[in-house]
């Protein structure tokens, strides 16, 4: 069984609290084969770019013979600053980058929807998913239906797909035609830290299945950890979601090539 985690964060992310070589070590005894680092790079919150890869060229040599290290980053919103966003991309050869929505411009972030108009919160989040696929320099979409995350913890539920076709599918089918693929993410798997729960992936199993269905490809799966503890935390489940959307193999990226894995799981 090839189990696979491309999304961890180190505590070069501002959220995010275990040291790389702790989050490695967590992956290796978690049975984790194949892992990418991918600490957050939000535009106007920089983090120490150079520092976390320094970090990363030392640890790998420890580790290397015991499990296959990428080296990634999660881009938040690279529309926001497209030059900068650019030059950190150019700066370190990267081998995996995660783009995400994580703001919405104006008043709307993500993890702000309070009792904001659902639709006009909706809207700015699709039309930001394209200002994404516009910028262009990612392999992979992460949790594309986040904003559930945070109406789920007001009482307010979204299932992207069902409420919002049009705009799930132009989404999805743009990303297919630019080569983009689809992160299968686990974190709402898990519970927060208030003890509540979403229950799913992000995104759920429709729009797995949607876009497989439009002949996407690239899929990954990640726990989003931010603690060494979560590290491969339900990824198993995320592999068993992608073989029942009719997926046989998942995909692990080195210097931003896809290399496709057989998914090994077994299959009840
Ligand atoms: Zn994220
Ligand atoms: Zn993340």
């Amino acid at each position: 069984m090839k189990l696979v985690d491309y999304h961890v964060h180190t505590d070069y992310s501002s959220d995010a609290i275990s040291p790389m070589q702790k989050v490695i070590e967590a992956a290796i005894l978690n049975n984790v084969e194949a892992l990418a680092i991918t600490d957050h790079f939000e535009v106007g919150d920089m983090y120490d770019v150079d520092g976390a890869y320094a970090t990363y060229n030392v640890i790998k040599e420890l580790y290397n013979d015991k499990i296959d290290l990428s080296y990634g980053v999660e881009i938040g919103d690279p529309y926001r600053d497209p030059v900068l966003a650019a030059d950190v991309l150019d700066k370190i050869p990267f081998d995996f980058v995660l783009a995400s929505c994580h703001y919405c411009d104006g008043p709307y972030w993500t993890r702000n929807f309070k009792t904001t108009n659902k639709d006009e919160f909706m809207q700015h989040y699709f039309d930001n998913l394209n200002l994404i696929l516009d910028f262009g320099n990612f392999d992979c979409f992460a949790h594309l239906d986040l904003p559930k995350r945070y109406m789920s913890s007001v009482g307010v539920s979204l299932d992207i797909l069902s409420e919002y076709p049009e705009q799930t599918e132009q989404v999805l089918m743009r990303a297919i035609a630019e080569g983009k693929g689809l992160e299968v993410n686990t974190s709402g798997l898990r519970p927060y830290t208030n003890g509540d729960m979403m229950g799913e992936t992000m995104p759920n199993m429709n729009v797995i299945e949607l876009y497989k269905k439009l002949g996407g490809t690239i899929v990954t799966v990640g726990s989003d950890s931010h603690n060494k503890n979560d590290v491969g935390k339900n990824c198993v489940d995320a592999l068993d979601c992608l073989k029942k959307a009719g997926f046989d193999e998942v995909a692990t990226f080195k210097g931003r090539k896809c290399k496709f894995e057989t998914i090994e799981i077994e299959y009840e």
